[in-house]
């Protein structure tokens, strides 16, 4: 099973206990692509989520200047997801994966930074009358606010 939450461009959000405990109860493979939340505010492993993926393009590059991406799971999925990759070839050059270890050093401080001026901002937009609708998880006006809060 293949979620994304929050989900981009909507921020709808799905709950990962329900779906882990469902795949467990029936033998499937879960994955997520956590990209937008970023690994400082969700790490669905702790919901018994099996793959993990990120464009590290976004939150952990944080200076538009890379394309990558990140995968984290057990032993026995990345293992697969390896010797996969080993076979098809794609791999970062030096250069990227310089400056993407160069900007995970702040991600933890940008992440939170982005993420209080985000709610700043949704909550101005929300109180402006000439808005007719803002999709932001931390709002109480978002259908999907207490599953979002849970997590
Ligand atoms: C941007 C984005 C991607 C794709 O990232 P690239 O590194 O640009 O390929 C994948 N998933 C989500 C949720 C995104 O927001």
């Amino acid at each position: 099973m293949y979620i994304e939450t929050p989900s981009n461009p909507l921020l709808t959000i799905t709950d990962m206990q329900a779906v882990a405990d469902l795949a467990k109860a029936n033998g499937i493979v879960t994955m997520i692509d956590n990209t937008f939340a970023s690994p400082i505010n969700q790490n669905p492993v702790d919901f018994g989520i099996d793959i993990v993926i990120h464009s590290a393009t976004k939150y952990m590059g944080g200076h538009s200047d890379i394309l990558a991406g990140a995968v984290a799971a057990s032993n026995n999925h990345i293992e697969i997801i390896w010797n996969t990759a080993i076979n098809l070839g794609g791999s970062l050059s030096d250069f990227t994966v310089w400056m993407l270890e160069r900007s995970l050093k702040t991600m933890n401080l940008r992440v939170k930074c982005q993420s209080e001026n985000a709610l700043k901002m949704a909550e101005y937009l929300d109180s402006n009358p000439n808005i007719d609708r803002v999709y932001y998880p931390g709002l109480k006006s978002h259908p999907d606010h207490e599953l979002a809060k849970s997590k």
